[in-house]
Parts: C-alpha cells; structure tokens; sequence
C-alpha cells in the first residue's frame, strides 16, 4: 500500500499528470470515462464512471442500491494541486557566458528557501494547434530527467546567511537551465525542448502550463523506515487515501452512492471552474440525481442525506518548534487522521461531524486526533468550508499529520496513511441504516 503511494507521488509532479495518474487507476478498477458535453440518463446501482474538469480536476462516482433521497452521497474530498513555480511566457533570459535562466512566477505558497540547490524539472501541459481554433489539441509533459537548479547564492557574500534570508520572488528564485552553445540555440529553446519531448513541430506549440518540480523520488526513511519524505504530500497523500479507498470497498454495489472529488486550485483560494469553489461537482450531483429520476425535492433529500469527508493534511506536532502548537491539541505523527477545528469555521468540522468521523475511525479501528491552531496563530484553509457554502452538505475537515507543509520536501508517516485508508474504506462501506 505504501510503494502504491510512492509510485502515485513520483508520477504526480503536478496537477494535471495527478489527474491522468487517478484517472488510470480508476479505469484500471473498471470506472468509466464520461464526458461532461454528454447526455447523462439511465445510471443504474453498481454504475462505476469519473468526470474531468479543464483536466485538473477529476470526480469518481459508485452508484448505491439505494435512492439518492434515501440513501444521499458519501463524499470524499482533496485537492490535487501543490505549491510550485509556473514557467512565464517568454521565459528564457540570457546572462554572461551564454547562461540561461527561466523567468517563473509562485504558484501558491512554498517555503521559497527550499526550492534551492535541488535538481528540478518541468511538467505540466502543452496545447496545440489544430484545424479549429476553439478546439487545440492538449498534451502532458513530464520531463523526468533532472534539468534546472535554482543555486543558492554562497555563504561568503552573505554570512548573514544562516540568521535568515528576505527571499525575491522575482529575483532570488529563478532556475538555470544551461548554457547556450551556439548562436543559433539563442532562440525559442523552452519550445525546442518541447517539441522534441513531444515529437511535435514548435510552429504548432500555442501555449502551456509548465511548471517546475522536485524529481527526487519520494522514499521512506526513519530508523523503522516509518516517515514518508516527498513533495506534494499535501494532498496527495489524501487524494491517494480517497481513491485507493473507493476502489477497494466492498461490496461492488453500495448501499450508497460514493463520491471522490479531487479538486483543483486549492493553494489559490479554489476559485476556478475546476477549483472547490465552482458549481461543478454540485451540477454532476444534480444530474446524477436527475439520470435516476430524481427531481429537485429529491437532490435536496440527498444533500441532507449525504456527508462528507474533505481531507488536506493538518500540521504534526514538531519536536523542535513545540511553542508554536496548541497546549492541548496538538497531533502527532502516527497518532492516526486528524479532526481540524476552527472557531472562525475556516474548518467544515463541527461536534456533529467530528463525531460522525470518530466514529468512523473506532469502527475501522484507527485512532484520531484532534488540531487547533495556537490562539496567536493564524493558520491555513482547506476545501471544506468553501465546498460547504455552495452545497450545504454536513461534513468534517481532516487531514492526516505532516511536517513541514509546503516544503518542497514534506515528511508524513506510514502508519498513518494507512489508518486514513481504513478509516475511508469504512467510511464508503458503511450502510445507510448506520448513519
Ligand atoms: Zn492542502
């Protein structure tokens, strides 16, 4: 289960190949692919099929035995985007001695300092020309070889180094990509490697969405080999939960009807089409309802039926920072899924839907924490509270314990993964008489 997560994390570098690779998986267990220009009719108990959005946004269903007014959905909710740099237009820039850097800008929030003296590479996706201007053909790209280092600046011009660094986003963080060697690679040489990565024509290459990542495997590590050390941990350590649960629960036909969307966006404010904060997950709802001749009184059944689980990972406990977390609550690594509370519902988790998960999690026989930020601290969001302003759905905000959030290289734990997997599994498996 373990290897699976680390397979999945080395083939994710960013959203969109994040996508492609659940998308295999679900296709692999027999979901279909549907298109959302379609028709929907005729969904029938067992019916297994995923959706995609802009193809950074993926969402699974499972068909229940039971009618949606009756029975509602049983969601599963995380995002597949992590904090990077996106490669601008225009991106080369030529320094003395044929050096080339590419211009880039941030995309969410990292922890700038880490993105430092690391081999990176590029992915992301390449749109090309066509014969019809409004439908160009999209390609991923994902370049495994190691290819740019943002260097450090060395600690002799700055011995001020280690006391803290203000870091430019303009200025300190942009990545090397080579040196020119003749006159003639001046031109164009993000489009030249493109189009030889894709075999394709750079006359034909119209724009792209690249963005930089970490090619460091993800691997394990800790005296017990108990710690999993990988970029984007958050979230796709829980998109990983999600979908390896619904793909293994039991029985084929559900009770319920299950849900698992992964959403783009999250490290921006979810506010896109294919983000947390777009009316199209509760459109496929609606027409999910609608295909199995449910009206409007019916989809307002469900969504009073229906609950959710929106999983981002929360904040472990860190042995050398102990002053910056709650005196009570403060989770640990190993210590099994965590429940996120905010006064300020910046968190979806209320006693009612702490509960519910509770006790999901003694059914499944996992243990379960509790976070509160510091009062003094601010602390994050998540997709919970957003998802529930538009679909007023109960649900819970959880996530499982991680070091060093938006790091280029977040540290998790093994035990817990597979906690959070049982604990979902349950979770889908679990009749509608239980509730
Ligand atoms: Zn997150």
């Amino acid at each position: 289960m373990i290897q699976s997560l680390l397979d999945f994390l080395n083939e994710s570098p960013v959203n969109f190949l994040a996508v492609d690779a659940v998308a295999k998986r679900l296709e692999d267990a027999g979901f279909e692919r549907y298109d959302a220009t379609a028709p929907l009719f005729n969904v029938q108990p067992g019916d297994m099929f995923y959706y995609t959005k802009n193809y950074s946004s993926i969402y699974a269903f499972r068909i229940g035995r039971q009618p949606l007014g009756e029975g509602g959905f049983r969601m599963i909710c995380a995002h597949c985007d992590s904090p990077t740099f996106r490669i601008k237009p225009n991106a080369e820039m030529k320094g003395e001695g044929g050096v080339v850097k590419l211009n880039t800008e941030v995309y969410g929030g990292p922890i700038l300092s880490t993105w430092f003296d690391r081999p990176l590479s590029l992915a992301g996706r390449v749109v090309l020309r066509t014969d019809n201007p409004l439908l160009p053909l999209t390609r991923l790209l994902h370049i495994k070889e190691p290819l740019l280092q943002i260097p450090n600046l060395a600690i002799h011009f700055n011995r001020q180094v280690n006391d803290g660094v203000k870091l430019s986003r303009q200025k300190d963080m942009l990545p090397i990509i080579g040196i020119l060697n003749s006159e003639l690679e001046e031109d164009n040489l993000l489009l030249h490697l493109i189009g030889d990565e894709l075999n394709v024509d750079i006359e034909d290459i119209l724009d792209f969405d690249i963005y930089l990542y970490d090619v460091t495997p993800a691997c394990l590590l800790g005296i017990h080999q108990e710690f999993i050390s990988s970029g984007r941990l958050d979230d796709l350590s829980m998109v990983h939960a999600g979908l390896t649960a619904l793909v293994d629960a039991q029985p084929d036909i559900p009770d319920v009807t299950q849900v698992l969307a992964i959403f783009d966006n999250e490290e921006t404010g979810s506010q896109t089409k294919q983000g947390a904060g777009s009316p199209f997950l509760s459109l496929l709802l609606k027409r999910i309802c609608n295909a199995q001749n449910g009206g409007v009184d019916e989809f307002s059944r469900a969504i009073e039926k229906a609950f959710m689980i929106s999983a981002d990972n929360a904040h472990a406990w860190h042995p050398n920072y102990t002053e910056k977390y709650d005196p009570t609550n403060h989770p640990v690594m190993g210590g099994g899924p965590v429940v996120k509370f905010n006064a300020a519902q910046k968190y979806a988790s209320d006693a009612v839907s702490a509960a519910v998960f509770v006790s999901v999690c003694e059914k499944a026989g996992v243990p379960c924490q509790r976070f509160v930020n510091h009062s003094d601290v601010a602390g994050g969001s998540t997709l919970g509270n957003i998802l529930a302003s538009s679909l007023p759905i109960r649900g819970v905000d959880m996530g499982n314990p991680i070091w060093a959030m938006h790091s280029a290289r977040e540290t998790g734990n093994v035990n817990d993964h597979e906690y959070c997997i049982r604990a979902f599994t349950t979770f889908y498996e679990l009749p509608s008489s239980e509730e």
